[in-house]
């Protein structure tokens, strides 16, 4: 079944204090007012509710209709006058960001993001838990290492083989750290 078109009346309601400091506290103020709409179905042949002017049918002489274009009119003089007095540019065209951002805007973005997960990541890896992981196997290996090079010198000299010379020693401690790392 295709999704409905059909849209609900979505008039904006009188805010209702308490609910609004609420979500003014809980810094969710956009979510609030996005939600506060009329849920009621339109009339037939409006967009909104028989609450919320379904039933208007706006100007209908010559003369309200000219009225209500030069408030439109008006309302845009004004807009542009408080703007320039403001000092503030004119908004046009399309709004940035989101579905608008360019190809190179987006790959910054996605490299930005990158770099946040790769630094959360080495913070983590950091971490004083991670350190003292590290460093008690660390110690793991070196113990394992020192016990198996003890049994190799205790096994040369039940052969009677001549006791290893530190080079010697050196090259079979790495072979044993080599292979307890694995
Ligand atoms: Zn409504």
């Amino acid at each position: 079944m295709p999704k409905s078109t059909r849209r609900r009346c979505d008039a904006h309601l009188p805010f209702r204090e308490a609910t609004r400091d609420r979500a003014i506290r809980a810094g969710e103020l956009a979510k609030y007012l996005r939600r506060n709409r009329c849920k009621n179905w339109p009339i037939r042949g409006s967009k909104r509710c028989r609450l919320h002017g379904g039933f208007s049918t706006g100007p209908r002489t010559a003369e309200g209709k000219a009225r209500t274009v030069a408030a439109m009119v008006e309302g845009r003089r004004r807009l542009l006058e408080s703007l320039k007095g403001e000092g503030k540019p004119v908004p046009w065209g399309r709004k940035r960001g989101g579905v608008n951002r360019s190809a190179a805007e987006r790959q910054l973005a996605q490299a930005t993001k990158q770099h946040a997960r790769a630094r959360r990541d080495l913070k983590a890896l950091n971490s004083l838990t991670r350190r003292r992981q590290r460093r008690q196997a660390r110690e793991v290996v070196k113990r394992e290492v020192a016990r198996l090079l003890a049994e190799h010198e205790e096994e040369r000299r039940q052969l009677r083989f001549p006791p290893l010379s530190p080079e010697q020693r050196e090259a079979v401690t790495e072979g044993f750290r080599r292979r307890v790392a694995v």
